[in-house]
């Protein structure tokens, strides 16, 4: 039978799966549409996100998160 191993990679921090939803006492029950809005901030580091809607290249709405302003 084949070892196992424990692949290591070393990325950057900040990706969709690093970001958690920032307070959770806002997530009660709510929808999964209303759940995208809610801030987020990355469990690596700390970075707070926020989320907002723009238009793609095709003239679309679509939504991301951004990084939100150093306070
Ligand atoms: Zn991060």
């Amino acid at each position: 039978m084949a070892k196992k191993i424990t692949e290591c990679k070393e990325r950057y921090c900040c990706l969709p799966q690093d970001l958690q939803i920032l307070e959770l006492k806002k997530a009660v029950g709510l929808n999964r549409f209303q759940l995208e809005k809610l801030d987020r901030f990355c469990k690596h580091c700390g970075q707070e996100f926020e989320y907002y809607r723009y238009m793609d290249a095709a003239g679309s709405m679509d939504w991301d998160y951004r990084p939100k302003k150093a306070v």
